[in-house]
């Protein structure tokens, strides 16, 4: 079946968003300095069905970096140009159980990532991104993600620099994966173009067209542009479903039963095949790092609208 009558989403979304809105509890990432300076009052909500219906509420369209989220997007890209076997063998798809930037995960998988949805196996995937040199994968990622979005999604310079300043630990990461030979490649120059997906600029309102896309089995909703196969879809939302909360994804799918990615900037997008996607940011993040009233919001749609994938009634 497909989402309810556009009114009743409407109504929905409306509700999700009123009543987590004062919630206060989490804190704002600062680890990269920038993101300390997030006005933590911000909360968008947004849904998109698998037929382009859009629904927006609160800050919808206010801007932030896409920071993690933007792994799910290019390891859907890197599936689309090498195929889900060769993908698989060189990123790997089990959850790590650590931390998203965890050195330790390399190592004591003898030097494979494991998982692309932590830093690591993200920088292994970025790296798979065709194109000469770091500037065409760069130009393919934008390109990429800004089709999912349906509009070019804007860089931002200043969250560029500012992780750049403070990135040590994910150069170490691209140094460790070439020791291993599983990079090909600078290992900086990859970092670098990792550090600029992750400052590429979305709204809550763009992480709902984009999780839509992955809905509607790679076809942009919005703007009707094939982005990727359905084949790549389902593989991508797979792993996002295992590993896209951090430490907290069995807990996630536990509670609300959908694939979903969260970044440290304040933004999660969760995906409901076949019927469409919410994206929500918020900057006030947990422990583990995902946006409380953003996993707060989500978790209220995907119960009255019962997405739930385990649910059989
Ligand atoms: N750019 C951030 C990093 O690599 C992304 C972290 C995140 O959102 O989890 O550290």
């Amino acid at each position: 079946g497909a989402l309810p009558g556009w009114d009743r989403v409407e109504e929905l979304v409306v509700e999700a968003h009123r009543r987590h809105s004062a919630d206060d509890s989490g804190a704002v990432a600062d680890y990269i300095p920038l993101l300390g300076a997030a006005d933590p009052s911000l909360f968008g909500l947004a849904v998109v069905d698998a037929s382009g219906g859009v629904h927006d509420a609160g800050d919808a369209l206010h801007e932030f970096s896409i920071q993690s989220i933007s792994k799910m997007f290019v390891y859907a890209l890197a599936i689309q140009a090498h195929g889900h076997a060769r993908v698989r063998d060189i990123v790997g798809v089990n959850n790590t159980g650590l931390a998203f930037n965890s050195v330790m995960a390399l190592e004591l998988n003898g030097g494979h990532p494991m998982n692309p949805m932590v830093n690591a196996g993200a920088i292994a995937t970025t790296a798979l991104m065709t194109g000469a040199d770091a500037d065409e994968k760069w130009e393919r990622i934008r390109d990429g993600l800004s089709a999912f979005a349906g509009r070019e999604l804007p860089f931002d310079d200043e969250v560029y620099h500012s992780e750049m300043k403070t990135n040590e630990r994910n150069r170490a990461l691209g140094r460790l994966l070439s020791s291993y030979g599983r990079l090909t490649g600078d290992s900086d120059e990859i970092v670098d173009v990792y550090t600029r997906q992750c400052a590429l600029n979305v709204t809550a309102h763009d992480l709902a067209v984009m999780g839509a896309t992955l809905a509607d089995g790679g076809v942009n909703p919005v703007t009707g542009e094939r982005v990727v196969s359905a084949d790549v879809c389902r593989d991508t939302l797979a792993v996002v479903a295992a590993s896209g909360l951090y430490e907290r994804s069995g807990e996630w799918l536990f509670e609300i039963g959908l694939p979903a990615k969260s970044g440290v900037s304040g933004g999660i997008v969760a995906v409901s095949p076949g019927k469409g996607a919410a994206g929500a940011f918020s900057p006030r993040l947990d422990s583990a790092g995902n946006s409380v009233r953003a996993q707060l919001a989500i978790g209220h749609l995907s119960r009255s609208l019962g997405l739930n994938l385990f649910a059989s009634a």
